[in-house]
């Protein structure tokens, strides 16, 4: 095991205290930077995933659901500022876990913060409406929290998404069980231990580790009243299934396949400067990463030049250490990655740069990647139409515009598109016929994107996260009639 072993704690945490699963299993979390374990972590099993749920019904029947909304304001606030004061123990801990470099393990702990900041501040102005029904009647509606909220985090930011979902959550009143990913999440787990740290009762929000059969323990349990899932397509349809049974609602994010429509007169510079960010972004293991660049024929040679001579200039590392790429999550998750570049060759892809196992003496052990660049991708290839969830990007032109919406609108799934042109009405007519939740004109990320309404079209799923729109996952409207006549 690693040095680091002693240091990280591997216990979940149910009604407000660290625990072991009842059974005493655990797993080994492994540090993908180096391929070797560094804790044990409990493996819950169904009695567990009760015992998280019993503790959270306890703590909606003990009152907080009831609480003054006001109050939920300042716990939630509390712990933005406990995530923001705890900054560099969390982001060690994430880029330990997922491998990604440290600097972009902090921008996850910023937006975990901030997650928490922005459903404060609305947490006490969930308004229902009042409807007029004439003399003598008077009607208004109110938004009630669910109940229970079960949430499957992903391994890829296990601390921001869960943020994502959970801070909604909470501020509606809802009482939260979450389980993250084997793969990584011990963040989640402290970040219900600072929770409790805030002031938010012991039972409200509860973490159980163990992974896929956890999941699948907490989606069955009967008295659960919401989940949020994120992950990929075949995981989200077996939860709505389970959902089903027990006719809860889910909101469901699952991933896409995000194209990035470059334009002749695009700024080429910036358009190159952004794909090779995404792609050192999480080593693009991130579902809004715009990994399907579509170019104009016309503009192809210059950008791949501009876009190759950035990726061969990233640097690969171990987490820790800062570099600007760090590996993939798991040795699974690097033989998906190098089996989507094997069939891309079949299919006629050409490697301008990358597209090997990385190897090296700093980066033995590890699942790296090198960064890639693939041209030449057709449409309708597998390479093209499925979520690969690793460092490649993948090149395929386009004649005129109605054949880069044409392409773009072609795989199953709709979450983000990009767009880069000079021409506003060209941008913002490719913005009107994209089947995608989102799209981004001539920038990917801006600061404050929290309040922005996300998810997906299609089969990236569907529900909101993010923004005011989030609280619709976790409230119910009950409408109320008085005839004082
Ligand atoms: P997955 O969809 O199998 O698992 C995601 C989460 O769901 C994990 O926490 C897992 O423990 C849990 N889970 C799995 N089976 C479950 C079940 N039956 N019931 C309840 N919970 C269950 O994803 P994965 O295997 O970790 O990764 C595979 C692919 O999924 C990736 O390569 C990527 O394409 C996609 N993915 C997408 C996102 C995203 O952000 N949209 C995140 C992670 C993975």
């Amino acid at each position: 095991m690693d040095v680091q072993t002693a240091a990280v704690d591997g216990r979940m945490f149910i009604d407000g205290t660290r625990t072991w699963a009842a059974s005493g299993s655990t797993f080994e979390a492994i540090d993908p930077s180096i391929g070797r374990p560094f804790a044990a972590v409990a493996l819950g099993d169904a009695g567990d995933v009760d015992a998280a749920v019993r503790a959270s019904r306890q703590a909606i029947d003990g009152g907080w659901s009831g609480l003054p909304p006001v109050r939920r304001v300042r716990i939630l606030n509390r712990l933005a500022a406990l995530i923001r004061e705890r900054a560099t123990e969390l982001a060690e801990l994430e880029s330990l876990d997922v491998g990604k470099p440290l600097r972009q393990a902090r921008d996850d702990v910023t937006a975990a913060a901030g997650y928490f900041e922005f459903f404060a501040g609305v947490a006490d102005k969930v308004f229902g409406s009042s409807i007029p029904l004439g003399a003598g009647l008077v009607d208004f509606t109110l938004r009630e929290s669910l109940g229970i909220s079960a949430q499957i985090v992903p391994w890829n930011y296990p601390l921001r998404l869960a943020s994502r979902g959970i801070a909604p959550a909470l501020a509606c009143g809802n009482a939260v069980v979450a389980t993250p990913s084997a793969e990584a999440g011990l963040s989640v787990v402290r970040l219900a231990e600072l929770a409790v740290e805030a002031g938010l009762p012991g039972g409200v929000f509860n973490v159980v580790t163990g992974g896929r059969e956890t999941g699948a323990a907490l989606t069955a349990h009967s008295d659960i009243n919401h989940i949020t899932f994120t992950g990929s397509v075949p995981t989200g349809i077996t939860i709505m299934k389970a959902a089903a049974d027990h006719v809860v609602p889910v909101t469901l994010e699952l991933g896409g396949k995000s194209p990035n429509l470059v334009f002749a007169d695009a700024d080429l510079e910036r358009a190159a400067a952004s794909s090779a960010s995404t792609l050192m972004q999480n080593a693009a293991q991130t579902c809004t990463a715009p990994t399907r660049l579509l170019i104009d024929v016309s503009a192809r040679d210059r950008f791949v030049e501009l876009l190759a001579k950035r990726i061969r200039a990233i640097r690969l590392g171990r987490g820790l250490e800062d570099p600007d790429m760090g590996p993939v999550v798991s040795e699974r998750q690097m033989q998906r990655v190098l089996d989507f570049i094997d069939a891309g060759a079949r299919d006629g892809a050409r490697a301008v740069t990358g597209g090997a196992r990385a190897t090296g003496r700093d980066l033995a052990g590890g699942y790296f990647i090198e960064p890639t660049l693939l041209d030449d991708v057709v449409p309708g290839t597998r390479l093209e139409q499925e979520e690969i969830f690793g460092p490649v990007l993948t090149v395929t032109t386009f004649n005129s515009t109605e054949e880069a919406i044409a392409i773009a609108n072609g795989t199953p799934y709709g979450l983000v598109t990009g767009i880069w042109t000079r021409d506003l009405a060209r941008a913002l007519a490719v913005a009107t016929a994209v089947k995608s939740g989102q799209v981004r004109i001539n920038g990917y990320s801006a600061e404050g994107s929290i309040g922005l309404p996300f998810g997906g079209y299609r089969r990236s799923g569907f529900g909101r996260e993010q923004g005011v729109e989030a609280l619709a996952n976790y409230t119910q409207i009950k409408n109320v009639m008085i005839n004082f006549g």
